[in-house]
């Protein structure tokens, strides 16, 4: 059953079944490949967010969900896979026509990998360690300690729009993974998918256990930061608001993950192959647009190979093919928005001023049928001094800043000169030093010879202000559960408990 209804108005979905909100107000769904309004999304108010919540709460307080057994939950894990890849091409629709990411990727990535992050997880949840026993210690005296990992409860999660359906899932796995309910808020202008997921999640776990809702950040996002009732805030967006977020849930003390933005850079060492590095630099920055939070957006070359490199990068840039997002063979779609297009646009003419060299792209593209489209044409920058601002700020867009580096030291200092630590990486044909040189990076990921090679059984997430806490694999658990410590006293003899002398004549 699909809550869509032939205008494509989508209710959102809270306790089980489709919910509608009193006021009946709506956000309009913009595809960016067309300007044109594609669905409408009922608008929830903080009083629709306390249902959600209190939904929530029953089901975690129920414990059908909470106290089933880790191999049991198992199972649910498998079948939500299942859910998802059962429905991938509707799922796959909606996001493309909200977001504007390409039916390419995410039929042949997001979607195939978030069904592999839920059955990993899956496995995972099976020999997870949710007991551990501590030896008993014979001195002072006989005790025995449990080490127990529980749900924390109520989880409030927040998602940006670059990937609604993976985000989400980065999230909702080792949430119900651990026992957990859920509140989840996606992006306001990308909702559509993240409403169908939950409601077919909605079908294979008990009521309550997901909940989705949708409205601005602004007001929705803070009053879920806020809420009493919320224990714990896994958010995925812009460092600025992040921050934000941390500051709100430090009234109620909640439990907080943060996936923040990112200044990936890319060294690429004098002994580099000039036609991988070329390839996969371009790969690392386009993929999606250039909106990805873990896009090499920064590439390091040394200054031996700085020209013939630049050469390849803009033969091969200019053959991407931007288009339509709906079409297979479309590499490349829109920015998400038409605000958004104007800020890519507006840094790309900063450049320029700031004196760098645009050696390809730099304008706006015009795509046979996405007239109102918001594309912009790849784009390469070079002679970029690391203290410009296309240098030091999340641009999130099909643009690449060139920095040319003589020695190693330098190159160093340059790629760890950013207010952001998400990925970095090395280009090189020596990977016995790129091992030493990746120790040296400060950033949560690092990539050698290759970008964005996330798995779902190895941690994701950032150093430094791209946030704290980690995604996928059994590391992402530990974001979700609390620990709580049971230590048992066999001693039976009150003269035999050494602490009691303290206090007492014994
Ligand atoms: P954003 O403006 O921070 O929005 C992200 C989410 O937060 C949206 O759901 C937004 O709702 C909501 N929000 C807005 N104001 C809020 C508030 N006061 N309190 C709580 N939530 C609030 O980010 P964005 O521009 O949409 O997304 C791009 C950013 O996400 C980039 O910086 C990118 O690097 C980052 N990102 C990071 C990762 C990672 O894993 N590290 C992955 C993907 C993206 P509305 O949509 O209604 O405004």
């Amino acid at each position: 059953m699909s809550i869509t209804s032939s205008e494509n108005v989508f209710d959102l979905y809270i306790d089980g079944k489709a919910y509608r909100p009193e006021a009946a107000t709506y956000i309009d769904v913009i595809s960016p490949a067309t300007g044109k309004v594609v669905a409408r999304v009922q608008n929830a108010s903080s009083v629709d967010l306390d249902v959600a919540v209190a939904a929530a709460r029953r089901a975690f307080k129920a414990g059908e969900w909470r106290n089933m057994k880790p191999a049991d939950r198992s199972k649910v894990l498998y079948r939500i896979a299942q859910q998802i890849a059962s429905n991938a091409p509707e799922l796959a629709a909606l996001e493309v026509a909200a977001s504007g990411g390409t039916i390419k990727r995410i039929l042949g990535l997001d979607i195939p990998a978030v069904v592999d992050l839920f059955m990993t997880l899956a496995e995972e949840v099976k020999t997870y360690q949710f007991v551990e026993y501590i030896s008993p210690r014979p001195f002072p005296e006989q005790m025995h300690s449990q080490i127990i990992k529980e749900p924390i409860g109520v989880c409030g999660l927040i998602t940006a729009w670059n990937f609604p359906i993976l985000l989400a899932c980065m999230k909702l796995a080792p949430a119900l993974a651990c026992g957990n309910t859920v509140v989840i808020k996606p992006a306001s202008n990308t909702p559509t998918s993240t409403i169908r997921l939950i409601e077919l999640i909605g079908e294979v776990v008990p009521a309550g256990v997901v909940n989705v809702i949708n409205g601005p950040g602004a007001e929705l996002g803070d009053a879920m930061t806020l809420h009493k009732d919320i224990d714990k805030i896994s958010f995925t967006g812009s460092t600025e608001i992040g921050k934000r977020v941390q500051r709100n849930a430090a009234e109620t003390l909640k439990r907080v993950t943060l996936e923040l933005g990112g200044k990936g850079a890319a060294i690429v060492m004098p002994d580099a192959d000039i036609e991988r590095a070329a390839y996969g630099a371009l790969f690392g920055v386009y993929f999606n647009s250039g909106q990805a939070c873990e896009s090499a957006t920064r590439l390091i070359v040394h200054e031996s190979i700085y020209e013939p490199l630049l050469q390849r990068l803009k033969e091969i840039s200019e053959t991407v093919v931007v288009g339509d997002p709906m079409d297979p063979a479309t590499a490349m779609g829109p920015m998400s928005s038409e605000s958004h297009f104007r800020k890519v646009m507006s840094f790309i003419e900063s450049a320029s001023r700031d004196g760098a060299r645009i050696v390809s792209g730099g304008d706006q593209m015009s795509v046979p049928n996405c007239e109102g489209g918001f594309f912009v044409r790849p784009t390469i920058i070079a002679d970029v001094d690391n203290g410009m601002n296309v240098a030091q700020q999340e641009i999130f867009g099909p643009v690449l800043s060139v920095i040319k580096f003589s020695t190693t030291e330098e190159a160093m200092q340059i790629a760890n000169d950013t207010i952001y630590g998400l990925s970095a990486g090395i280009w090189t044909s020596n990977v016995v030093e790129a091992q030493a040189l990746a120790r040296r990076l400060n950033s949560g990921s690092v990539w050698i010879n290759d970008w964005h090679m996330m798995r779902t059984d190895v941690p994701f997430g950032g150093y430094k202000q791209s946030g704290y806490g980690r995604e996928f694999s059994k590391y992402s658990f530990e974001s979700y559960l609390e620990t709580k410590a049971i230590t048992t006293s066999f001693e039976t003899n009150v003269a035999n408990k050494a602490l009691y002398k303290i206090v007492h004549s014994l």
